[in-house]
């Protein structure tokens, strides 16, 4: 083999970290003999071979790989050989997942730091296992040293000062203020002149405190003495769990397949004790933390927008598996539709059922208009509600009723005048009085009759129009095409499912995957009207306070137990809100 390179140029470019030069390509990221860590070995071999089929000579620590022709056979003990090599460096990289999220468990347990930068006000040092210091580190220093560990210890005093400020203000005072006296006194906010990177983007941080600086030193658990870790996961292989790392799951991906970093519930928080005295106590942590969550007003169980325009299947959409509700939530640019159940509900007792919220909206449409909408539709329609509107005129109780009081009423006059009549040469005070009495009871009669009459008259007037009433309904049915006609405009389709009470029903079932188990949209009943419900719908609370509720309830009376949870009522008896249905205000 030969290089233009020199010996040189090489050194060069490893001192320089330089990848490419001339016909030298150096992988940094691979130290060992592999190509590649590929969770399926096979790829790892496809890879080698497209290199080599591409003229490539491969030089790995242990064996030279030469160029092959397309459509060369390979040696099938190389084959072999390259498949093994490849299956046990994915099994590597599982391994060493798994090591050093255990690793990270234990050091946070024993109050040592995990790794990465300290906090504002504290620095790191190196300690024996003991806890001895030994010496405080550079920023950024490497050191591995056996039998030491790395803490973080509380300090500058400068810095440990603007903390305690801090902590007093932020009690009585919104964040955002503290932030801002701050700047206007001068403090160096943390980070001022590092230079970081977000979402890709390289910037300078700015030298200003913000509220979020603020909230972040204020509830730092340092600050009670206590290391954390797992406050996000991250990594495509194994994630953390305070019991050890775990597999990933669904949601553990991005929508494009690839892992992403996710943000852990607090009770998955793993502590440990650190090695120095509290800077302040437990009671003011735990104040102040709930002040400024009382303050932020817990953006989680802040009611959400309630728009129709974006979340047209609103309470309309259900997943048949479980029979609850599906929650919108913003995906990609757009939406989806996700089980309640799953959503709010944790540990999940339902899968992580989910459709594209404009392919569920347009489905939907889509039957409406093959049902409702076909040409001729109207004059059908029309005729149809005119035979209705005369059946239902004719076998209209008010209207008969009408006819029947309004002869009683006449022959009860009939009967009052002829008793009026003989009341006047009545032979006896008796006879006279007994005809008062009965004229008195016709008069009651009477005053009962009228108001019947009223009644029933202003029953019959809502159908003594039934041109009106069809046109009614025909403006209606008209407005369908056009509400229909707009795919673009959420707000109208919402509209239209609302006139027709469109109710969209999904079967999901899970498919394997290559990485993972996917669950599918397998079937689906959609209902206009007053069709019934082919399941069984939830209709509990959903509200995630309501059924943490119901859930300490059952644990404490076990024989409580029902499956709709509808025997529980929180709240002492109001109706469990739902706080989790539609979106946020501001989101998509
Ligand atoms: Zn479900």
């Amino acid at each position: 083999m030969r290089f233009k390179a020199t010996p040189a140029e090489i050194k060069g470019m490893i001192k320089s970290g330089q990848a490419v030069s001339g016909d030298i390509f150096f992988d940094y990221c691979v130290p060992e003999n592999k190509m590649s860590r590929p969770d399926d070995p096979l790829e790892g071999v496809s890879l080698e071979n497209e290199c080599r089929e591409l003229g490539i000579t491969l030089v790995f620590m242990d064996r030279t790989m030469d160029p092959i022709k397309k459509g060369q056979r390979r040696e099938i003990s190389e084959a072999i050989v390259a498949i093994v090599d490849n299956d046990q460096s994915g099994k590597d990289r599982i391994e060493l997942a798994e090591k050093s999220i255990c690793a990270q468990l234990s050091l946070v347990r024993m109050g040592f730091s995990t790794g990465g930068r300290p906090p504002y006000g504290s620095y790191r040092a190196l300690v024996r296992v003991d806890g001895e210091f030994v010496r405080e580190l550079e920023e950024g220093e490497v050191l591995r040293r056996h039998g030491h560990h790395v803490v973080w210890l509380p300090g500058p005093e400068s810095k440990l000062a603007v903390i305690r400020e801090i902590l007093e203000k932020v009690e009585h005072t919104p964040a955002g203020r503290v932030a801002r006296y701050l700047n206007e006194k001068g403090v160096p906010a943390p980070d001022a002149g590092r230079i970081r990177k977000d979402l890709g983007v390289t910037h300078l941080v700015t030298g200003t405190w913000n509220a979020n600086t603020i909230k972040n030193i204020a509830t730092n658990p340092l600050l009670r003495a206590v290391t954390s870790y797992g406050k996000r996961s991250m990594g495509d292989l194994r994630r953390m769990t305070p019991e050890g790392p775990r597999l990933l799951e669904e949601n553990d991906y991005r929508p494009d397949g690839e892992p992403k970093v996710i943000r852990n519930d607090e009770g998955q928080l793993v502590t440990g004790t650190a090695r120095f005295e509290p800077l302040i106590t437990a009671e003011k942590a735990e104040r102040i933390a709930s002040i400024l969550k009382k303050r932020a007003g817990s953006q989680r169980d802040k009611p959400r927008s309630q728009e129709p325009e974006k979340n047209p299947l609103g309470a309309r959409i259900f997943d048949a598996n479980c029979g609850w509700p599906m929650y919108r939530e913003p995906y990609l640019n757009s939406f989806r539709y996700v089980c309640a159940k799953y959503h709010q509900t944790k540990p999940r007792k339902c899968d992580h059922n989910c459709a594209d919220g404009i392919t569920a909206a347009k489905l939907a449409l889509a039957v409406i208009r093959q049902k409702l909408l076909p040409p001729g539709m109207r004059s059908r329609l029309e005729s149809k509600l005119r035979e209705g509107i005369a059946a239902a005129t004719r076998s209209e109780k008010a209207d008969g009723e009408v006819v029947v009081r309004q002869s009683e009423l006449a022959e009860l006059r009939l009967q009052m005048t002829r008793a009026e009549r003989n009341a006047a040469p009545a032979e006896s005070a008796e006879m006279f009085q007994g005809i008062q009495r009965i004229h008195g009871e016709l008069k009651l009669r009477e005053q009962q009759l009228q108001r019947d009459l009223a009644t029933l008259q202003v029953q019959s007037n809502s159908l003594a129009n039934p041109d009106a009433t069809i046109q009614a309904a025909l403006a209606l049915v008209e407005r369908l095409p056009s509400l229909a006609n707009d795919p673009d405009s959420l707000e109208s389709i919402g509209e239209l499912f609302c006139i027709v009470n469109a109710e969209l029903f999904l079967n999901f079932h899970k498919v394997q995957k290559r990485k993972r188990i996917e669950n599918k949209v397998l079937s689906g009943i959609f209902t206009l009207g007053d069709a019934p419900s082919p399941i069984v719908k939830y209709k509990g609370p959903t509200g995630r306070r309501a059924l943490q509720q119901i859930a300490d309830y059952q644990c404490k009376n076990p024989e409580s137990l029902s499956p709709s949870g509808s025997v529980f009522q929180t709240d002492s008896g109001r109706k469990a809100k739902s706080s989790g249905n539609g979106n946020r205000a501001g989101g998509i």
